[in-house]
């Protein structure tokens, strides 16, 4: 996957509708907890009404703000579909239509079966040596299944004008190396109920039943040893120790077992003279662990995960299995409802398809000017902010203001559409869709290759509530979805609430990116190159150890503290974010008026505003899930983490020594 820096990742999407306020004027009252006071607990006193009379839907892991966006939206992309199946119309509707009526039919589904993927499952039956398992690893990647590792096609760290092939440790069918690992009976229990999961799925394939379990444990053994080379999710960060350039002779070096070419030429790579490999040691282990796994095993793995990915296109009874193993993961309580599960696999398949009619019916012109000239105005806080540091020299100050002012910024929805014309999609199988599908996606990204950067792509939908800075084009991205508040209008929102709400959480988060632990290392054009002096970078480095500390103190769950060092770039980006949408909204008339509304002050409403973009609540299982895999904290302490330490927010509440959200001064993180 391509690295990017998205503003937060939500699970899975969807369910019953709660409402938030509907009245324009009045956001915040039905949400909040006035029994909690501001100083103590800023989270649960803007959000704490909320999380406590709403129940988390049965088929959610988590829920919040972005859930009830995407619920929204979920209602209106159906509406689309549907009308696309009844009605067909220009080529874009034909696609979804036929899309829409595949995945809906379920008798087909069930009466089709494994067809489309049985000539895989033969191949894979037939394996009888290493080569060609892996020619089956290269099959398998052109139809959208990753094993063994991770491959893809993404910019040149160092030549942000230049395609790269890149090769990344992976291959696990658990979300992260340490759920091989923890101790603790939660994630015990989840190791346990895997290996069940595995079994019962080689049990549907009709394996024979003694042996189910014995094979499981075989498989889980083989993945246990891929975990055990992968690096940890904070060893991911630096983007110079995961960069490691080489020939294809030095490629060849770190592992004796894997044939290269016949894996390349699978996957439709004809000449690259070198690869970016991330993580050599988890490819010099590859030697070991496949030789130490019989072939049975390593066949019976590839089957697993071929069924397993496609579980959702299948009969029923393997979508079933597969949820039997979710929910100890997710915590869910329930599948979602079919018509759910069919739009987020379109979404995978051709989310920009979507995007396009999405845009067409619903997109609100007016707002994009809003919050282009609100990125404007983040900007040049941002510079005020550069050009005061005390703790940078001018000549980095220079450099820094340079990049600064080269970020790119996309707004709504591409200028350029992709051209999905050769997809082939048709109404008379979801599996063989979403076959298809994948192998056009391959098809796409390899052909990268041999062609200049595109930088106009997305790699976000209009229609999805998220955004990202994306390092190697300097650029910041906000779909068309991503400033929705639920329940109101955007030009009845005041403008106090929308610089928390968007112009703080969304707007100075994703420029801050930029000049995080990690965005800091590219420069203007994107490439990965040291643009700071020594001594900038050791100040740099000094105070980004402190949000390591800051947040590495927090424990949201019993025993499971906030990883302060994977996830310093978002807290970072959360601080910045908020310090500069303060500058920025103190220079606006919405705060210069001081008016009050519905009893709060114009800086109130900016604290109440940005609180709000993180309303969520989890489930136990999905908070561990996300302490583990996700390199963002959870919710509530990006409000209440970042608030501590912003002067402002000490001045609006009047907090003294002993209230819960007070550090001393010196303990007060200050970056940018
Ligand atoms: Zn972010």
């Amino acid at each position: 996957m391509k690295r990017l820096i998205a503003l937060f990742l939500i699970g899975a999407f969807a369910a019953s509708c709660q409402f938030i306020s509907k009245s324009p004027t009045d956001v915040f009252s039905v949400n909040m907890d006035t029994s909690i006071s501001p100083a103590n607990d800023f989270f649960d006193y803007a959000n704490g009404g909320w999380v406590k009379k709403t129940p988390i839907p049965a088929d959610e892991s988590s829920w919040g703000i972005g859930n009830i966006v995407n619920e929204e939206n979920n209602e209106r992309l159906k509406t689309i579909n549907e009308e696309a199946a009844e009605h067909g119309g220009d080529s874009i509707q034909k696609k979804i239509g036929d899309f829409w009526m595949a995945g809906m039919d379920s008798s087909h589904i069930e009466k089709t079966g494994l067809k489309y993927i049985q000539p895989y499952l033969e191949s894979i039956n037939n394996i009888q040596t290493i080569p060609q398992f892996m020619e089956m690893v290269g099959r398998l990647y052109v139809i959208g299944i990753p094993v063994l590792m991770d491959m893809n096609v993404a910019q040149d760290d160092k030549q942000s004008d230049k395609y790269a092939f890149r090769l990344s440790q992976g291959g696990l069918g658990l979300p992260d190396r340490d759920y091989y690992f923890n101790k603790d009976s939660a994630t015990v229990n989840v190791r346990i109920s895997y290996a069940v999961h595995i079994a019962n799925i080689l049990k549907l394939l009709g394996y024979d039943s003694t042996k189910t379990r014995a094979e499981a444990n075989s498989i889980f053994t083989f993945e246990t040893r891929l975990a055990m080379f992968s690096r940890e999710l904070a060893d991911m960060r630096d983007p110079n120790k995961n960069y490691n350039k080489m020939n294809l002779v030095e490629l060849q070096k770190l592992s004796t077992q894997i044939r290269w070419q016949p894996l390349f030429t699978a996957i439709g790579i004809k000449n690259i003279d070198s690869v970016i490999v991330g993580q050599p040691e988890f490819f010099k282990s590859l030697d070991a662990s496949l030789t130490s796994t019989s072939i049975q095993t390593l066949k019976d793995y590839l089957t697993y995960h071929l069924v397993n990915d496609f579980s959702d296109q299948l009969p029923e009874k393997f979508g079933r299995e597969f949820f039997s193993f979710f929910k100890s993961l997710s915590g869910a309580k329930a599948r979602k409802p079919r018509w759910k599960r069919v739009i987020a696999s379109e979404q995978k398949a051709m989310g920009e398809l979507l995007g396009q009619l999405y845009v067409r019916k619903y997109f609100d012109a007016a707002s994009k000017k809003r919050y282009e000239q609100m990125a404007n105005e983040i900007r040049d806080a941002f510079k005020e902010r550069i050009q005061k540091l005390t703790w940078m020299s001018d000549s980095t100050k220079q450099k820094a203001i340079v990049k600064l002012e080269a970020i790119r910024r996309k707004i709504g929805y591409p200028d350029k559409w992709k051209d999905f014309s050769a997809m082939e999609i048709t109404n008379e199988n979801y599996l063989l869709n979403m076959i298809n599908a994948n192998r056009w996606w391959t098809n796409y990204e390899i052909s990268k290759l041999s062609k200049p950067v595109d930088r106009e792509e997305w790699f976000m939908f209009p229609q999805t509530y998220n955004a990202y800075y994306d390092p190697s084009n300097n650029e910041i991205v906000f779909p068309a979805a991503a400033f929705i508040v639920p329940g109101f209008k955007d030009h009845d929102l005041d403008d106090a609430v929308m610089y928390g709400y968007a112009g703080a959480s969304y707007i100075g988060h994703e420029i801050t990116h930029g000049f995080d632990d990690q965005g800091r290392l590219y420069d203007a054009k994107g490439n990965l190159h040291n643009w700071w002096s020594t001594q900038d970078s050791a100040a740099f480095a000094q105070r980004a150890a402190m949000i390591v500390k800051q947040f590495n103190s927090y424990e949201p769950l019993p025993g499971y503290h906030i990883n302060g060092s994977a996830t310093q770039g978002e807290n970072i980006a959360d601080l910045g974010g908020i310090e500069i949408g303060i500058d920025a909204f103190k220079k606006s008339n919405a705060y210069k008026e001081n008016k009050i509304i519905n009893g709060f002050t114009p800086m109130e409403r900016f604290f109440m505003g940005y609180a709000l973009s993180w309303m969520y609540k989890s489930r136990p299982e999905a908070l561990r899930h996300q302490l583990m895999t996700d390199v963002h904290s959870p919710a509530k302490y990006r409000v209440n983490g970042p608030f501590s330490d912003v002067n402002e927010f000490y001045k609006t509440y009047h907090l003294k020594p002993g209230d819960g959200m007070f550090v001393t001064d010196s303990l007060r993180v200050k970056i940018w």
